[in-house]
């Protein structure tokens, strides 16, 4: 046991008896390895920070000694190598050397992340995908025994064919002989024939005073002699013994086409709560409403009225503002999986701001006039990017999808009858089905499948008045939220169109819901207020009770007992 744990064996964990190992820098508390496990999973707590100790007192083991200079340790880090290096490294010299400690240090912050997930999510879903993984290599095994003898079968057909085609080939091969053999005959029989023909040819020519008329004429009485020689060809009979589709078939009918990642469908890992929960409330400074929401990780988002784009940070401090976004528009921005801003500017250009905020790229040029782009959504999915826009002459909407080299893959504009489907998109999202989900100002929450034809339009509930939609997003559970402006709601409808309730009504602090944002590793929502500055993050989904009833060790045991 080193010097550092034995150190902090006296603290206690801040939830139970336990010895801490574990210290959570947000909260702050010490936590017990098992409390620190609940600790990650907790949606609610679940974006903290939480380090060993001896991350905690910035605790370096100890110094390494050098593999080629024993009497040595470690100080520096060769970049280019990726190998520590001692004083006496001379084959590192020449490299560009770093301070191990510096370098370990960032090598810990960029895995963080990947800590994170591993911790919060993947331990998360162990339970599940074990039991699942013990029944799949059961019928594995079973299938896989059918697919052995099947093959085994296939196999022995295959033998034979090859055998039939052997015998075939030696007959042919043997046929040849036969082939020459008759090929010899004829030629005698032509060169008979040749001869016969000649002496034909020379009574014809023969002069008169040594043949007499009477003996020409009694000779060409002799019919000419005939000639029938048939023409035979070695064909090898492959074809008819052997079948392209039948060697096809029997080498080809076992497939086995499923693939992929195991992946657990968050149906059964989430669940609602029920109803939406006040987690946390933030004043964004900068701007004096918020029109659009963008989630970049759970302490960092971006928010924008009328004029300015923000971002901030969970205290609602301002880290950065875009100079040229766009005026006047909804839901102009949205965030890509390298963390990177994309926004529509003031020339109505799609640009890309980079994580360090340091390079702004033109990512899709406004060429055609006639079409201005007014909010864009950034799939995860698929890595593509939704574009709703509008027309301001003919006052239609259409939805452009571009691939990640900005290329235009996909247009929804019509119905299939030529109708059109938009009018002014105002917000735009997508649902974990692939659905283009947008808010219009005119016409109502408006889906189309993946492929582009409307699924339906939501105009709000049963009993209610028309919708006036505001901000939209989708969570984890592929439920529709919206925000309306005439009721002054959140609602909730399911990924079919159907409505399922009013997640916030006239929400305290917020009174008029504006724009949407659904965080996917949190699973919190955050709603901007549509008359002030203010954004609260709330609640409503949350972990499957039997998940966060097991801990590793019972979900181990069960696994042995099944
Ligand atoms: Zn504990
Ligand atoms: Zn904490
Ligand atoms: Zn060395
Ligand atoms: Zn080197």
């Amino acid at each position: 046991m080193d010097t550092a744990s034995s150190k902090y064996r006296i603290h206690k964990c801040f939830k139970c008896p336990g010895d801490t190992e574990y210290h959570c820098v947000s909260c702050p508390c010490d936590l017990c390895p098992q409390c620190k496990e609940n600790h990650v999973k907790d949606l609610q707590t679940i974006d903290h920070d939480v380090v060993s100790h001896r991350d905690k007192i910035n605790y370096i083991p100890t110094q390494e000694i050098c593999v080629r200079h024993p009497s040595h340790v470690y100080i520096k880090y060769c970049e280019p190598c990726g190998l520590p290096v001692c004083f006496h490294c001379r084959k590192h010299k020449t490299h560009k050397q770093l301070d191990v400690r510096t370098v370990y240090k960032t090598k810990q912050q960029q895995h963080r992340g990947t800590i994170h997930t591993i911790r919060s999510e993947a331990l998360f879903y162990r339970p599940v995908l074990l039991p699942r993984m013990k029944t799949d290599f059961k019928t594995c095994h079973t299938e896989f025994s059918l697919y052995q003898s099947e093959m085994l079968t296939k196999a022995q057909t295959l033998k034979n064919l090859i055998n039939k085609l052997r015998k075939d080939f030696m007959k042919n091969v043997f046929c040849d002989f036969d082939f020459k053999h008759r090929c010899l005959k004829q030629m005698i029989e032509m060169s008979r024939h040749i001869v016969s023909l000649q002496e034909y040819e020379l009574r014809y020519v023969q002069p008169e005073f040594t043949f007499s008329a009477l003996q020409f004429l009694s000779s060409i009485k002799t019919a000419l002699p005939q000639i029938h020689l048939t023409l035979h060809t070695s064909q090898l009979s492959m074809t008819e013994s052997l079948n392209k589709e039948d060697v096809m078939e029997s080498l080809s009918a076992i497939q086995i086409t499923e693939r992929g990642n195991r992946r657990v469908g968050n149906q059964c890992l989430l669940k609602l709560t029920s109803g939406a929960e006040f987690h946390q409330s933030l004043t964004v400074t900068g701007v004096d409403r918020c029109y659009h929401i963008s989630c970049v990780t759970s302490d960092r988002v971006w928010v924008s009225d009328r004029d300015n784009l923000m971002l901030t940070d969970t205290t609602g401090v301002p880290l950065h503002r875009v100079e040229d976004s766009c005026s006047d528009l909804y839901g102009l921005h949205t965030v890509n999986s390298e963390s990177e801003l994309i926004y529509i500017d003031r020339k109505r250009n799609i640009n890309k701001l980079s994580k360090d905020m340091k390079t702004t790229t033109t990512f899709i040029e406004r060429t055609d006039s006639t079409w201005e782009p007014r909010c864009v959504y950034w799939s995860l999915s698929t890595g593509d990017l939704l574009v709703g826009m509008d027309n301001y002459d003919t006052w239609t909407g259409k939805v452009t999808r571009y691939n990640q080299s900005g290329q235009l893959t996909q247009t929804i504009q019509n119905h299939i009858t030529g109708r059109g489907l938009y009018r002014e998109p105002n917000y735009i999202t997508e649902n974990n089905n692939g659905d283009v989900v947008v808010s219009d100002s005119f016409s109502a929450v408006v889906v189309t499948e993946r492929g582009g034809r409307h699924r339906f339009s939501y105009t709000g509930p049963p009993s209610g008045s028309v919708l006036r939609p505001r901000g939209i997003c989708t969570d984890a559970l592929s439920h529709i939220l919206v925000c309306d402006d005439r009721t002054k709601t959140v609602q909730m409808i399911d990924m079919d169109g159907q409505f399922l309730s009013h997640l916030l009504i006239r929400p305290s602090g917020i009174f008029s819901p504006q724009s949407l944002s659904y965080d996917v590793n949190t699973h919190r929502l955050s709603v901007g207020s549509e008359h002030n500055n203010t954004v609260v993050i709330y609640r409503y989904i949350t972990r499957q009770d039997a998940l966060t009833d097991l801990n590793p060790a019972t979900a181990d045991v069960m696994g042995v007992t099944e």
